[in-house]
């Protein structure tokens, strides 16, 4: 059985929202498509979360959700979404009414037009701290010069996609993943359409600094090795100094210039030490997420369902 639109959203403890997000959606739903779905994926939330979503679905036979075994992550949720919505058209966003269901009646229309994939930009972001919106865009340039997949700027994971991206994107196993770089690196013709992102409704943000940081790591080490380039480059700076370095001491030791040499030393160790470390920090994270792609565990596992038949799935790549 397949509908024309699915929404996809991922919950993490968010049981303030639920009631709120689900009325404002299906106000706009109503009128934007002629059968559609909401699909909650449950994150492993500690809150009445999961009461919420099976009260809703148990009421409307649109509404399904999923809850996984435990907290697998925002990325996990969307690819369990992904797999599951059975849209001709799924749209992607979070439960906190930061991304606008009242856009998505624009997303629909770009679709309409021919565009595979038509994603959300965000031209202002209200309610959030000037170090997350300096850090993103800081971020967000910084991808953009050291991949080569062209993934658009400021832009969430708020977006809908066709189902030849949709079925695209469930062909790709990795487990560190980056859903705006995957989205971008499918290709097939995609758009942007600009929206002012809103302050959450309510409860506070599920991504801590340490979250966001994992999530910057994930995203360059999927879409780039110019990291692991640096050490390259790194090594010929250095060693083009030391060569500079090395005449100067041999010019002035021929002038009779010589000095026991303890600064220039410790210098050096300091230095060639502290850029070895860091190497081979850069080395551990990609040959860890080497050791993780290769174990082939499941992405995520699924323990309960609501609003469907299907019992207990899990995604086998
Ligand atoms: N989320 C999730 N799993 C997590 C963390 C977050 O499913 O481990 C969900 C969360 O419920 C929300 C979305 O991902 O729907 C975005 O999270 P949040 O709003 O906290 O991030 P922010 O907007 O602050 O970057
Ligand atoms: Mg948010």
């Amino acid at each position: 059985m397949s509908v024309e639109l699915s929404v996809v959203v991922p919950v993490f403890n968010e049981e303030e929202n639920l009631p709120e997000l689900y009325r404002r959606l299906t106000a706009v739903l109503g009128t934007a498509a002629s059968s559609w779905e909401i699909l909650f994926v449950d994150d492993g939330s500690r809150d009445r979360s999961w009461e919420i979503i099976r009260g809703l679905a148990e009421n409307d036979p649109r509404v399904r959700g999923l809850r996984f075994s435990r907290n697998f992550g925002h990325q996990m949720a969307f690819a369990a979404g992904l797999d599951h919505a059975r849209g001709q058209a799924v749209v992607i966003m979070d439960a906190d009414l930061q991304d606008p269901p009242e856009l998505i009646p624009q997303l629909l229309a770009k679709h309409r037009e021919g565009f595979e994939v038509v994603y959300a930009v965000r031209t202002a972001r209200h309610g959030e701290t000037f170090f997350k919106r300096l850090t993103a865009k800081l971020f967000y340039r910084l991808l953009a010069r050291i991949t080569s997949v062209q993934i658009p700027l400021d832009t969430g994971d708020f977006r809908l996609m066709g189902r030849r991206a949709v079925e695209a994107f469930r062909r790709l196993p990795e487990r560190h993943r980056f859903t705006r770089g995957l989205v971008a690196w499918l290709g097939f013709p995609q758009t942007g359409v600009p929206y002012e992102r809103a302050p959450r409704h309510a409860g506070t943000t599920k991504y801590p600094l340490r979250k966001m940081l994992r999530f910057a790591v994930d995203a360059i080490t999927s879409f780039s090795h110019v990291p692991l380039q640096l050490a390259t480059w790194l090594g010929f700076i250095v060693s083009g100094f030391a060569f500079f370095y090395i005449l100067v001491v041999i010019a002035l030791k021929f002038a009779g210039i010589s000095w026991p040499g303890y600064t220039s030393i410790m210098a050096a160790i300091l230095f060639l030490g502290g850029v070895q470390l860091v190497m081979v920090g850069l080395l551990g994270e990609y040959v860890g997420r080497i050791y993780d792609e290769v174990k082939h565990r499941p992405l995520y596992l699924v323990a309960e369902e609501a609003g469907s038949r299907e019992q207990g799935s899990m995604r086998h790549t």
